[in-house]
This record gives C-alpha cells, structure tokens and sequence, in this order.
C-alpha cells in the first residue's frame, strides 16, 4: 500500500466519527454537520450543529467543539497564539465562512471535510478564507475535500426532505422525494486542495 493509500485511510477513519456526530445531529433535528478534531492520532473533540436548539446561528459543530477544546486545561494548557497548531479537523461540510476564519486566526493545523459549501464555503467555495484571501497576519492552512463526500451529501439531503420545523416559515415539502444521484465535481477526487 502506497503512503498515500494508507493517508486516505486514516483521513476516511476520523470522517466516519465526524459523519457518526452528523447522523446524532439529523436524529435531533438539526442540520447535519458533524466533526472532531485530531490531535496526536487521537480525538480530542467532537461536535455537532446546535443551532436550532440554543436558536443561535453561531453554534456550527466546528465552534461548538473549539470552545471545548479552549475550555479545557489540559487541552489547552496555557493561552498561545495559535492553540491548534498541532490539531486536524475532520467535518463533514466545508467550513462556511465564519467557522474558516476562526480556524485560521486560531491557527488550525490542516481540514479535511467531505462535501463543499456553495452557499456559505469558507474554504473555496465562497471566499478562500482558509488560505486563497492574504491576511496580514495568519498564514493559511490546508483544506482538502472529498472524503465521505457523498455520504455527507445524502445525510444533508435526508435533513432537507423533511420539514424544518425551526425554520420562521415552515415550508411544506411533502412532495420532495430523496435524491440519491450526485453529481461529481469537476476534478474532484479525495485530497482536493481548494484555495
Ligand atoms: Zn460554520
């Protein structure tokens, strides 16, 4: 097995943990976003979306793990300027702008995430905030995707068949029904670098 191969496997591995966090978060009516974070080869947090349930906009998987990480004494021993060097994410959905930012001024060592963002995509699909926009002080960081996309793609696709009862209006989508063929994107193959 070539280095490569076995890389994709160990990326796959903690993809599967993230999307397991994505279903938790479908059975609770949310969203579906799940992630960890790896640091070391071990899993030091993971999340899912809870913004219908705190009803707050901000509350992606990816902060909702970060404040754990920066919260917890032994995972962040002291305050450095970039408490994430040594760590990985692993999310099922591009990062959307505001969660990319984040990662970068806390200086996010590598993502990983499976299917893009074309709405909100912070990593590319939007804006190259992971490492396309020049900062004048964070430098950029590795975003790939690819990994478990299509798994990542139907579990959004079962949340949205169904109705969102948290949305302000509710929309009637009794008629939808689940599409299951998806469409590759041009070039993609696991390990896509967008900038
Ligand atoms: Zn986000």
């Amino acid at each position: 097995m070539s280095t490569a191969d076995s890389c994709s496997e160990v990326h796959t591995k903690w993809m599967l943990e993230a999307l397991a966090m994505a279903e938790d978060a479908l059975e609770a009516g949310e969203v579906p976003v799940g992630c960890v974070f790896v640091r070391h080869d071990v899993i030091i947090a993971k999340a899912r979306n809870r913004t219908n349930e705190l009803r707050n906009a901000t509350r992606h998987a990816e902060l909702e793990a970060i404040d754990c990480i920066l919260a917890d004494k032994l995972l962040t021993p002291q305050l450095v300027q970039y408490p994430l060097s040594e760590t990985t994410l692993y999310v099922t959905v591009e990062p959307c702008i505001m969660c990319a930012s984040a990662l970068r001024q806390l200086g996010i060592k590598e993502v990983y995430y499976g299917c893009q963002n074309d709405r909100f995509g912070g990593c590319g699909s939007v804006l190259g905030v992971s490492s396309g926009l020049k900062h004048p002080k964070h430098p950029g960081y590795l975003a790939a995707d690819g990994y478990l996309r299509e798994e990542a793609i139907m579990m959004l696709r079962r949340f949205y068949i169904t109705e969102n009862t948290n949305a302000p209006v509710p929309r009637s989508k009794a008629n939808r029904v689940l599409k299951t063929e998806i469409l590759p994107v041009s070039g993609t193959k696991p390990g896509n670098v967008i900038s």
